[in-house]
């Protein structure tokens, strides 16, 4: 039989998992991107973002080091180091990708890729004198991802009014800086400038923080805010921004102004489908530009599949990646015996402030409006014996479980190295593992995963 013409425009998280997955399942896969192996993922939002939060870490055990017995004395950091090193590692991941996928024979295109039919897509080649291909395709992915929303009233310049994309690292570290926006990447934004000395304003839109999640989570962040003197504005729309040479001024709905020396907007993103000839193959987008999918995630037209963040579900890297996959299982026929549905209830994902945040399946609150019985635990990193050793008892590990036959529904984790921890509750969430499976189970002492199996007891 003849291998599958697999054709995917877009290299982010989602488009690399598709084209490993259905190359090494024998498929002919051509992935065409127009800027880096790895996405924007890769170049502007996961990597980059999170390289410069452990940048910021260096501060926050400078200020815990004498309680440690060795005391580090904090500089600023340096913005041209800073830079070297966020591009050093996007670089890193992204050609370390791309040996791969050459290697499991995958063929690149550099350039921009757009929908001719539905079986057909014409790619442009990076280049002035490059000429069009016409690749045919058995099947197509769509996983062009999304860009930071940029709303015309902010003015954004790149100079004193940013989004996310100007701040790796930006030319200067603000005197005062007003974050616009108060979902995970506004919050990663205000801890990632408070630790590089920063004065941080946060605009609220609502009344509290993350407002997508467990209030007990959020109110945990916020005290920490306050504490380090993070100004929170709450219940404040922002409606307009005007700068001049030394400041920016954010104004609200309400008639409150705040003013800073820069501005960072973090109101969320937008779909990457225009241009993408959505309309000559008969593909559908929804009106924000997203474009729905079904639970394999195909769009309306069966063999054009949409996946990561165009598809409009969980923007998410790791959920991106877990659609490729599937994408490509489904795209390779493995589905009929094998495939499992991807649980969008089940995805951790974590929040990269300090304390980190992490979280996975039911929450108590969401648990609440339902009407759900449940069973929470909620055990202090305080009583945690590595908690004290690393001199940071912060947080806590909250267990959901169900009442009735013990397994565990969720779990929410705020303190020290959340993002991994969550990994325990997710594997048993995934696995429908009950909460005594995580209490018997034989843990390194000591370890901040001792208060996971402490919430299981
Ligand atoms: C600041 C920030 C931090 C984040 N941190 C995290 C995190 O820590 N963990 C996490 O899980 N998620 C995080 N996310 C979300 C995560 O980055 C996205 O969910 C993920 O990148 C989506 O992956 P994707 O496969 O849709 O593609 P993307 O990573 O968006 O990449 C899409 C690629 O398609 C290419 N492309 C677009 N159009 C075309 C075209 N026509 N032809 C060819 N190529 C094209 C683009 O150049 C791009 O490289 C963060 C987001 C932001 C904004």
């Amino acid at each position: 039989m003849a291998a599958v013409k697999f054709v995917i425009i877009g290299g982010g998280p989602a488009g690399i998992e598709a084209a490993a997955t259905a190359s090494r399942h024998g498929a002919h896969v051509t992935l065409i991107e127009r800027e880096v192996i790895g996405g924007a993922a890769n170049l502007w939002d996961c990597i980059p973002s999170k390289a410069m939060i452990a940048t910021g870490g260096v501060r926050s055990l400078a200020k815990r080091s004498k309680s440690l017995g060795m005391e580090l004395h904090y500089e600023s950091p340096d913005l041209e180091l800073l830079r070297a090193r966020v591009a050093s590692i996007s670089e890193q991941l992204s050609r370390s990708t791309e040996r791969q996928l050459i290697g499991q024979g995958v063929t690149i295109i550099r350039g921009t890729g757009m929908l001719r039919d539905d079986h057909h897509v014409v790619a442009v080649p990076e280049g002035d004198d490059a000429e069009e291909i016409i690749l045919e395709a058995d099947a197509i992915l769509l996983a062009t991802g999304s860009t930071p929303r940029v709303p015309e009233w902010a003015n954004v310049d790149g100079d004193r009014v940013l989004v996310t994309r100007h701040a790796y690292p930006p030319s200067v570290i603000p005197e005062h800086l007003v974050v616009i926006g108060s979902g995970v990447t506004g919050v990663e934004f205000v801890h990632l400038f408070r630790s590089f000395g920063s004065k941080v304003s946060l605009v609220i839109s609502r009344q509290q923080v993350l407002p997508q999640k467990d209030p007990e989570v959020a109110a945990a962040l916020e005290t920490d805010f306050l504490e380090s003197k993070v100004s929170l504005i709450k219940g404040a729309r922002a409606v307009s921004l005007k700068r001049d040479d030394e400041s920016v001024s954010v104004f609200c709905e309400d008639g409150r102004v705040i003013v800073g020396s820069h501005a960072l907007l973090a109101i969320g993103s937008v779909p990457s489908s225009s241009g993408l000839g959505l309309e000559h193959a008969g593909v559908m987008a929804n009106e924000a530009g997203y474009v729905p999918v079904n639970q394999h995630c195909q769009t309306n037209i069966p063999n054009i599949y949409a996946g990561g963040d165009l598809s409009g579900r969980l923007q998410l890297a790791s959920v991106a990646a877990m659609q490729g996959r599937k994408i490509a299982e489904h795209v390779v026929g493995l589905h009929t015996r094998d495939h499992r549905h991807l649980d969008y209830d089940k995805a951790a994902s974590a929040i990269f402030t300090e304390p980190e945040i992490a979280d996975v399946g039911l929450a108590e609150a969401e648990a609440f409006a339902l009407g759900q019985k449940i069973r929470v635990t909620k055990v202090p990193f305080a009583v945690n014996a590595k908690a004290m050793i690393d001199g940071d008892p912060r947080g806590f590990v909250k267990l959901v479980s169900d009442p009735n036959t013990g397994v565990v529904l969720g779990g929410s984790i705020v303190g020290a190295h959340a993002a991994e921890l969550i990994s325990v509750i997710a594997l048993a969430v995934h696995a429908n593992l009950r909460v005594d499976d995580i209490a018997d189970s034989l843990l390194v002492h000591p370890a901040l995963a001792g208060v996971i199996a402490a919430a299981a007891e």
